[in-house]
């Protein structure tokens, strides 16, 4: 069985704050015909012309680091915008080349796109990444081997608990750092014409209030709340101001940490001997 991680010493929960920089390969992994449709494709650019400097202002002002998942395709066509991230202290992750879904893929297939993506990243940041999420949380089999091959800490792509883990295998150590939908941002928000996606807009009132009922049931059973958010969907106004509600609340309760994914997974192993 999958070992749980304690937190570390004097923190009894953590929020984990990440955005996932698709840009214009949430549309064109959809549907290639997406390239040829600007409207569509207008949605992604929303990520690198307005949401990321809002974002990142919004960061700013509360003291915060976050975690970056990047496609290696937006870090090769939008280097100066990740470079940004970089430069203000954040964490760039992996998150696959052309954001394509892996679920399927052969090894070899599957471990070139984690090398492309991890060239493309390496270009900005100088170093290999730390942390992989792959696009829509698809994985196979053979993805950890893949990761620890790779010199990956950690993955954050499971719904099988609400505590960091050790993935089970292995020589070298893997952590996850798990997700739920329930605190991804697509399922409230995400509306589109191609693919037909049309799906209630939900208030930010409701959505707060699931995010800060979840974090009042994981304060006192120790856990950490990974919320995967988009720079074109809680990049806007009105969303970012209902994330800045959530971040307020969970910093009323006593002992909380919001560091990057790297940080908690480096701190956590610290205690994995014991
Ligand atoms: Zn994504």
């Amino acid at each position: 069985m999958n070992k749980r991680l304690a937190l570390p010493n004097g923190v009894q929960a953590a929020l984990l704050i990440s955005f996932d920089v698709d840009a214009e390969t949430m549309w064109t992994s959809k549907d290639p015909r997406n390239a040829d449709r600007p409207a569509v494709l207008s949605h992604g650019r929303y990520d690198i012309e307005v949401g990321l400097p809002l974002i990142l202002d919004m960061l700013d002002r509360n003291e915060l680091c976050a975690t970056f998942f990047v496609p290696g395709w937006v870090a090769d066509n939008h280097p100066a915008a990740i470079e940004q991230l970089h430069a203000r202290g954040h964490e760039i992750a992996h998150h696959g080349y052309l954001h394509d879904g892996m679920h399927g893929a052969d090894r070899a297939y599957e471990l070139e796109v984690i090398r492309q993506g991890i060239t493309a990243l390496e270009k900005i940041t100088g170093t290999r990444p730390l942390g992989y999420r792959s696009p829509m949380y698809e994985i196979n089999l053979h993805t950890w081997d893949l990761l620890r091959d790779e010199g990956f800490l950690y993955s954050s792509n499971m719904m099988d608990s609400i505590w960091p883990y050790l993935h089970d295998g292995g020589p070298q150590p893997l952590v996850e750092l798990p997700v739920q939908w329930m605190l991804d941002d697509g399922p409230y928000y995400l509306v589109s014409n191609h693919p037909p996606n049309h799906r209630q807009v939900y208030a930010s009132d409701t959505v707060v209030g699931i995010w800060t009922d979840e974090f009042r049931g994981m304060h006192p059973l120790g856990g950490v709340m990974t919320l995967t958010l988009h720079p074109q969907i809680t990049g806007r106004p009105s969303r970012l101001a209902a994330l800045e509600r959530v971040i307020d609340n969970a910093r009323s309760y006593a002992n909380v940490w919001l560091p990057t994914h790297g940080e908690l997974a480096k701190a956590c192993l610290g205690g994995a001997d014991d």
